[in-house]
């Protein structure tokens, strides 16, 4: 058994390879873990993979911002695991598989930086073929170059409208963009303007992609309450109620996207303590102010600790990978936290924007908790809301026992589809916080694996031995 690496890191976005390339500034050995093969998250997904002028003028400068960052961690001397999927952690070990095969690798401490996951949007016929999610675009047109013709893109937060401003920028402007953000975020954002404006960046980026939008004509519908979406074996078209009237138009291809949030499985799989997050409407972990979690051993960065974006995620990668290098006696105290002075300086600028961007974009309940009794909530195991209400009924105190009842999460995407939509729609039906509702139990491992990989991976005391 080859000796640990001092530190292991999940995931190979802006905060996992900023940790990596600090921790390696300091001296460390250091390993990283990404079921993508190249590094760059998604927000730099293969972005070291294209030639400098192939796609910049449709992902933008934003996009070609993070080859500095993956260059440098390219030159850190990190050992880089691409395509390369943690399915289990505990203290000291990693368990991984990848097409070659599986193993463990030890680590004397672990970042992870697992990323954000697009929150599910569960209104009638959003599990018809034909429907994506505004996420799943922008992948094809990062990672392939592909375009849908003739998609409407359906929702509210920011990163509907960067792919939607994509698109037109790729030659294919979406044909409609059904706005859900409700009208009255604009006047409960704006007390959060002036702190915005330390991060006015982000506002004209804002400004920009709208403008965008409406240079190529793309027709914008604001306001919308609720959205249906028709079909029996495919997408057929869209209907929207607004402005007290039901509109309707034929399509075959949707992008929905509801914001994101945090990828919570690997934190709750170990225990480590979270809190539901009200304005952002998910669970986050508790971190202390250099990402450390309940779990002494893990520190956690980027937008697994709570969503912040890009530049968020590389600082907070960087802070954590300097308190592990203090924690393993690679720097002092003193020279970690003068290190971290215009890196805290620099996340305080950042977040300024988070105020005013999480309220203006919060989703509408609408979204969140489907209408009626039909609507599939956990589509691995095809559970309603109608079941779900059934069992609140019958007296189920939280997902765990409508777990038990009903299978939901516990099909093959162990919940991270259905997970804060089934805590909020009990919570809806109970009236109940979601924070008093909890969210699924969840164990290793966390991501699909064959049993007979689980029994060929050596068991924590012949790794000691
Ligand atoms: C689909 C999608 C598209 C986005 N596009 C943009 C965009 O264009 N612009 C923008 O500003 N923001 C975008 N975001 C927001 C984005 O998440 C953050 O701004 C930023 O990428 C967060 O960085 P991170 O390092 O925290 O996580 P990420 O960049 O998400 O990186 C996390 C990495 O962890 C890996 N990973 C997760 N679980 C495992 C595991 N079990 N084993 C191995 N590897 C694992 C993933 O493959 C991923 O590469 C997007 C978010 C999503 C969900």
């Amino acid at each position: 058994m080859s000796a640990p690496f001092d530190v292991a890191i999940i995931g190979a976005g802006p905060a996992g390879m900023a940790a990596a390339v600090t921790a390696r500034k300091h001296g460390l050995s250091c390993v990283v873990f990404d079921e993508a093969r190249k590094p760059g998250g998604q927000i730099y997904r293969a972005v070291t993979e294209r030639p400098e002028q192939d796609r910049r003028e449709i992902l933008g400068p934003d996009y070609y911002a993070g080859r500095e960052l993956a260059e440098a961690y390219q030159r850190s001397g990190s050992e880089h695991r691409g395509g390369t999927m943690v399915w289990s952690l505990a203290e000291g070990e990693i368990r991984w598989r990848s097409r070659e095969g599986g193993g463990v690798t030890l680590a004397r401490r672990i970042v992870a930086a697992t990323g954000a996951m697009e929150r599910s949007f569960p209104v009638r016929g959003w599990t018809l073929p034909g429907v994506m999610t505004a996420g799943a675009a922008q992948i094809l047109l990062k990672s392939a170059g592909l375009v849908e013709d003739d998609l409407v893109f359906i929702g509210c937060g920011p990163l509907l409208y960067l792919v939607a401003a994509q698109y037109c920028r790729a030659g294919r402007p979406p044909r409609l963009v059904v706005d859900t953000a409700p009208r009255k975020n604009l006047m409960a954002a704006l007390p959060h303007l002036p702190r915005a404006l330390l991060a006015a960046a982000y506002l004209s980026k804002g400004l920009g992609l709208i403008r965008e939008l409406w240079a190529a004509g793309v027709r914008v519908e604001r306001g919308v309450e609720q959205v249906e979406i028709e079909g029996e074996d495919a997408v057929r078209g869209v209907k929207w109620f607004s402005g007290g009237r039901w509109q309707r138009t034929d399509a075959s291809r949707l992008a929905l996207h509801q914001g994101i949030v945090p990828n919570v499985n690997l934190a709750m799989a170990l225990r480590c303590r979270h809190v539901w997050e009200e304005r952002q409407r998910c669970w986050r972990p508790v971190l202390d102010d250099w990402g450390r979690s309940s779990q002494p051993w893990l520190w956690i960065a980027g937008d697994e600790a709570g969503i912040a974006g890009a530049a968020s995620a590389r600082l907070s990668g960087t802070l954590a990978a300097l308190d592990i290098a203090r924690d393993l006696g690679a720097i002092g105290e003193t020279e970690r936290d003068k290190a971290s002075s215009p890196v805290r300086a620099a996340l305080r600028r950042d977040r300024a924007i988070r105020p005013f961007l999480e309220t203006l974009y919060r989703p509408a309940d609408a979204f969140i908790v489907p209408h009626a009794d039909d609507v599939v909530v956990c589509r691995c195991e095809e559970v309603t809301r109608g079941e779900i209400a059934q069992v609140v009924k019958e007296g189920a105190a939280g997902p765990n026992q409508a777990k038990g009842f009903l299978r939901c999460g516990m099909g093959p995407c162990q919940g991270r589809l259905c997970g804060h939509t089934i805590t909020e729609t009990m919570s809806a039906l109970s009236g109940r916080s979601p924070a008093e509702i909890g969210y699924f139990r969840l164990r290793m491992p966390i991501k699909p694996v064959t049993v007979g990989e689980i029994a060929g991976t050596p068991a924590p005391d012949a790794l000691q031995a």
